[in-house]
């Protein structure tokens, strides 16, 4: 069978994100994907309970996913708001999705206090970001669904042709 993919549905194109944007992929293994079925299309945020728009969140003091699984950190609206549990409903969400239509992998857009796996933000709202996983890519990950970030396409590419 071939393998399936999880993918941030802003990668998709899809306007999604906090402030009513998308940031579409643009990668030809990506098309390959899509035409061949085997992306899965999802937003850990909507499917959390947000909308669109809302107030951009990040992981507090320059923490990140696995800290937020575990209870040592809050995800936090620059207004203020804890929503730290609302992150990880989308998080289980996403795994459940996952397991649901066989997808081994996951690529998602670098950054998010969700979909990020390489960086996110340290939590000041000043643009800092720091080495880290989102809430939903480290659940993911913690899980065993391999993440990739956006710019991360060609490893994933290469880790498909290399499957048995
Ligand atoms: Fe994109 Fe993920 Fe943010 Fe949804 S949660 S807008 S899919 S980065």
């Amino acid at each position: 069978m071939l393998p399936k993919i999880l993918i941030s549905a802003c990668l998709m194109g899809l306007p999604v994100r906090y402030n009513g944007s998308a940031k579409p992929l643009l990668h030809e293994a990506v098309d390959r994907w899509k035409a061949e079925g085997r992306l899965v299309s999802l937003c850990p945020e909507l499917a959390g309970g947000f909308a669109v728009p809302r107030p951009p969140a990040e992981i507090e003091r320059a923490m990140n996913g696995d800290d937020v699984l575990d209870g040592r950190a809050r995800v936090l609206e620059v207004t203020g708001g804890d929503v730290t549990a609302a992150y990880i409903d989308g998080a289980r969400i996403a795994l459940a999705v996952a397991r649901e239509n066989h997808c081994r992998f996951a690529l998602l857009i670098d950054g998010s206090p969700s979909c990020g796996s390489g960086f996110v933000y340290d939590g000041s709202f000043s643009g800092r970001r720091h080495a880290g996983q989102g809430v939903t890519a480290a659940y993911l990950q913690r899980n065993g669904v391999e993440v990739f970030s956006d710019s991360e396409v060609d490893f994933l590419v290469e880790k498909i042709a290399a499957l048995p």
